[in-house]
């Protein structure tokens, strides 16, 4: 399963396709700080430049005016000097007010053509200084170098059809208003200069380096939030990342196993989870099923009772945990399943959970395997009475050989009555035929019972229910079938139940068959001991059956043990007695199942068997089980 989210692939192409990140620029503080000192700079020439020409114009205007003051002075000194002195010719007027006021003097006609003046130049300089129609009545003043003595202050004066030009000498750096101008101009361009230095020293201190401080700041911040964005974008792909991988491990987990089928719900009951071991299961198809079927519609849909017109073998029962069901094809399953509610992480509801697994094969096989074993056992019962088929013809012939003894003699004491030989009262006679027919009838008895012993023992072993079984019982049929055995090989066997024995809990019959293998296996190993290791028994061959209590760690347990004193075995062969077909009797003699057999029993009871044995000291089997729960006691075998 791919995850595509729209939000994280915005996020990655954020990032520049370099891989690297907008970075802070000193250089752009740098502009923005050159930008200022340029304006600034700027302001303040504009200001200086201002200062300047407006000291210019006020010189001028200052000069202009004391020029324009002198010059009519000298007109009204030329006036006067004409008025009152009338026999002055016009130049000599001219020349006297010039000695007396130090200023050339011209004096234009009507038509503005030089009639007398001081200085020969001035006709000639006139139209350049007055270049249009001269406004001779105003000031001019022209300041230059190179017009030797006329340069300075021009002034024409109109009057009675004359003008008069007057020229006062004036020369610019002669003048200490303008050299102070000029001096100042300096001071100025002085001051501006060091103003502009000491602009930039503060402007980097006060201005530059804050600036730079908070550009730094910012953009170290800036960086900072970066690079933190940058991480927590890593971390959040890995997470994503991390998260997609846990879920197709989810996912893929859901299907991993094809045995177990996984169906989730929603809150609603909708199925939204459905593994594909629950499709191979169910054999209903997923869209069939997840966001369509509720879970309890599902189920309802297969649930089954067994078949009740299938012979019970052929059922398929369910134990506690296990359902009936029928798939999608109509085929009978068995599964094991559980359904639990799902909880978030509040504790509220959010769903249903059904696991399950299909067990039928497993069942099926099982319930083979169980036959297998109920015929195993069967196999080996037989073997046990082939084995103690001799003791049993020789147990059977005693009861019949007495039958006969007793029979003959009725007969022939009846037959003698008969024939006249005995004279005996007929009272006497059938005093003794009755006491004779009832010992026969106990024979027939004993007979009877060792037959139906032999008939319950190698009755078929099915599903064997336990019992809480009182020990007298079986020890006591066991003691029956087998003493003939015992006494004809000379051996002793002493069984001792204990009084006030607790019933056990076990099945009668399975207990019976385990206790004759022991016993026969006990009086085997006298015989092959002998036979084989050309071991002597120490002391008399005895066996001894005992029933008795024992405390243990985990409460009270009733035991049975055979004991003999026997060959023993050695360790190598204590190892193995109780694998199947292990066996150290000759071919026919042992099948090496008795024991094996004989373990597996006991464990069906909850219980233990367990050997103790050494080489020549005998050996010693022990059955240990647990005290029977209920006081009922189990039926007779031979009623069964
Ligand atoms: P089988 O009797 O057919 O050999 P068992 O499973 O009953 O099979 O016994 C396995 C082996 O255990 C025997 O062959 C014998 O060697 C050994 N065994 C059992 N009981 C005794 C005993 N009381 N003393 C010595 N050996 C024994």
């Amino acid at each position: 399963m791919k995850l595509k989210d729209p939000s994280l692939l915005r996020l990655l192409a954020l990032q520049d396709t370099t891989g690297r990140h907008p970075q802070s620029s000193r250089p752009g503080a740098r502009r923005i700080f050159a930008r200022f000192v340029f304006v600034a700079v700027a302001i303040n020439a504009l200001f200086a430049s201002g200062l300047v020409v407006f000291d210019i114009l006020d010189a001028n205007r200052i000069t202009q005016e004391r020029l324009g003051e002198q010059a009519r002075a000298v007109i009204r000194a030329h006036r006067l000097l004409r008025s009152t002195r009338p026999e002055l010719s016009d130049l000599d007027v001219l020349l006297r007010v010039r000695a007396l006021t130090g200023a050339h003097l011209a004096l234009l006609n009507a038509s503005q053509a030089v009639r007398n003046t001081t200085h020969p130049k001035i006709a000639a300089e006139l139209a350049r200084v007055f270049p249009k129609s001269m406004e001779r009545n105003k000031l001019y003043v022209e300041v230059e170098h190179d017009m030797g003595d006329l340069s300075g202050a021009w002034l024409s004066s109109r009057s009675a059809g004359q003008s008069l030009i007057v020229i006062i000498e004036h020369r610019p750096e002669d003048e200490g208003h303008f050299k102070y101008m000029t001096f100042g101009a300096a001071v100025l361009g002085a001051g501006l200069a060091l103003s502009v230095l000491l602009l930039l020293a503060s402007a980097n201190w006060v201005l530059y380096r804050p600036i730079q401080r908070l550009v730094d700041k910012l953009t170290g911040a800036l960086a900072h939030d970066i690079q933190r964005r940058r991480e927590a974008e890593k971390h959040a792909i890995a997470a994503r990342g991390a998260a997609e991988e846990l879920l197709t491990f989810r996912e893929n987990l859901l299907d991993a196993s094809d045995a177990v089928g996984i169906i989730a719900t929603d809150t609603g009951g909708i199925v939204r989870v459905y593994n594909r071991a629950a499709q191979d299961i169910l054999g209903h198809q997923e869209n069939a099923v997840s966001g369509v079927l509720e879970l309890s519609a599902l189920r309802e849909r297969g649930q089954r009772e067994p078949e009740e017109a299938l012979p019970p073998e052929a059922r398929i029962k369910p134990t506690a945990g296990e359902e009936l069901f029928v798939d999608a094809q109509g085929q009978e399953r068995l599964l094991a399943s559980s359904l639990s509610e799902i909880r978030d992480s509040e504790g509220n509801t959010s769903g249903e959970l059904w696991t399950f697994i299909d067990v039928s094969e497993r069942r099926r096989l099982e319930a083979e395997l169980h036959q297998n074993e109920l015929q195993l056992i069967q196999s080996a019962k037989m073997a046990s009475l082939g084995e103690m088929a001799t003791g049993i013809a020789h147990e059977l012939n005693q009861p019949l050989n007495n039958i006969g003894l007793l029979t003959a003699r009725v007969l022939r004491r009846l037959a003698k009555q008969t024939n006249g030989e005995q004279t005996t009262p007929p009272q006497e006679v059938s005093t003794f035929a009755r006491e004779k027919l009832d010992r026969v009838l106990s024979q027939v008895e004993r007979a009877g019972r060792i037959i139906e012993q032999l008939r319950t023992f190698g009755r078929p072993t099915d599903n064997a229910p336990l019992h809480a079984v009182p020990l007298k019982k079986p020890v006591e049929h066991v003691k029956e079938m087998l003493k003939g055995q015992f006494r004809r090989r000379q051996i002793a066997l002493t069984v001792d139940v204990s009084e006030d024995l607790p019933a056990a809990r076990a099945n009668q019959g399975h207990l019976e068959q385990v206790l004759l293998n022991l016993l026969i296996n006990a009086m085997d190993a006298f015989e092959d001991g002998a036979r084989e290791d050309g071991w002597q028994p120490s002391s008399p061959p005895k066996v001894q059956l005992s029933a008795y209590c024992q405390e243990r760690e985990e409460g009270r347990m009733v035991a049975l043990s055979v004991t003999d004193n026997g060959p023993g075995m050695s360790d190598e062969t204590r190892a193995r007695i109780f694998q199947p077909f292990f066996s150290t009797k000759e071919v026919g003699r042992g099948t090496g199942l008795g024991l094996s057999i004989s373990y597996g029993l006991i464990e069906a009871f909850g219980g233990t068997l367990s050997v103790e044995s050494s080489l020549g000291e005998g050996a010693s089997f022990t059955i240990l089980l647990e005290v029977g729960e209920d006081a009922a006691t189990v039926e007779d075998p031979a009623d069964r």
